[in-house]
């Protein structure tokens, strides 16, 4: 085969895979990228005819134990980084999720960062750079316990936080989530051509289920410190909420960085369905070892000759 040859058939592999690994795993939850995703037909419960508490869960066993060769294999080739993000209402389920979808991983491979209200040092800064300074390396899982999307969800809801913000004046609220939706699209689209799996889940949890939540936080006195008055005044903006993130979702949900959103009020269901989600993502990936070549092996037998006790 000519050299040329032996170039474009690498060239043809490489956007096979690209293409592959821009392809987003398909699934009933999957937001459409043409902004046609409506909150009121989004499912909160799993299909009635689907599997039973067991079934999920010994699904959710089974992707644990892939997700963790997978995540070996991901380290080792150090070519990509996985980047997941979890958006949810209060008591939708994240932290459990997050816990129950990594608990096989090993922790020097990946980092979880959880946003807050943002300090007055990152207000300082535009409203990428915490989020950027958190994403994970090569090789590595990163998981963000909410995320940049705070910034046209819940100050979306309380657009009087824009004020704290010091941002230039003068503020037009409806401006700046429009550069928002077109900064976030872009920066993940970055990310995503540089190496890094975007996958974002919005654990989609009924008013009606969180009302439960909250009572059981109140009625067992060992999940008193997860209640939290704030919580409750939020709860009362639900509809607020639901057009931001119904606004949020259809504009940044791209082949390159797609959004889920998951059925939450049934626990075992919401976390085999992110685990399956993350696992057939992985394996998309064709993430190899390093090969040895025939000389370094040669050389690797060189030193064990050396290594060898003499008898
Ligand atoms: P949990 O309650 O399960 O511990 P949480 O994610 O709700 O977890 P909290 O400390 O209760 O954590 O809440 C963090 C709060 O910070 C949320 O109300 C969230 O909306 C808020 N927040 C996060 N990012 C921003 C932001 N960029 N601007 C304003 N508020 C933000
Ligand atoms: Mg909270």
């Amino acid at each position: 085969m000519r050299p040329e040859n032996g170039f474009q058939h690498l060239a043809l592999n490489a956007a096979k895979l690209l293409v592959m690994s821009t392809k987003p795993v398909a699934s009933p939850y999957l937001v459409p990228f043409d902004g046609s995703f409506r909150v009121k037909d989004a499912k909160t419960q799993p299909p009635k005819s689907g599997r039973d508490k067991d079934g999920n869960k010994k699904s959710l066993k089974k992707s644990i134990k892939k997700l963790t060769e997978l995540q070996r294999r991901l380290y080792a080739d150090d070519r990509h980084a996985l980047l997941l993000v979890f958006q949810a209402m209060d008591a939708a389920g994240k932290d459990g999720t997050i816990r129950a979808v990594m608990s096989g991983v090993d922790p020097a491979g990946c980092q979880v960062f959880s946003f807050k209200a943002p300090s007055a040092e990152e207000r300082d800064h535009d409203f990428m750079w915490r989020v950027y300074r958190s994403l994970p390396e090569r090789g590595r899982i990163g998981i963000f316990n909410r995320s940049h999307y705070e910034e046209v969800l819940v100050v979306r809801v309380h657009p009087e936080f824009l004020e704290g913000q010091q941002l230039p004046r003068p503020l037009d609220p409806k401006a700046i989530w429009k550069s928002r939706y077109e900064a976030i699209r872009a920066f993940e689209k970055h990310w995503a051509a540089s190496g890094t799996v975007v996958l974002k889940f919005w654990l989609n949890v009924s008013e009606q289920e969180q009302g439960k939540r909250f009572l059981d936080r109140i009625d067992e006195p060992e999940a008193n410190w997860k209640f939290s008055a704030r919580d409750v005044e939020e709860r009362k903006l639900w509809d607020k909420y639901m057009v931001a993130y119904e606004k949020a979702l259809n504009e940044t949900s791209r082949p390159e960085a797609p959004w889920y959103a998951v059925p939450a009020d049934d626990k075992a269901f919401m976390r085999a369905t992110v685990a399956d989600i993350i696992v057939r993502k992985l394996e998309q990936l064709d993430l190899r070892y390093p090969e040895v070549t025939a000389e370094e092996r040669a050389a690797l037998l060189a030193r064990r000759a050396e290594l060898t006790p003499e008898e």
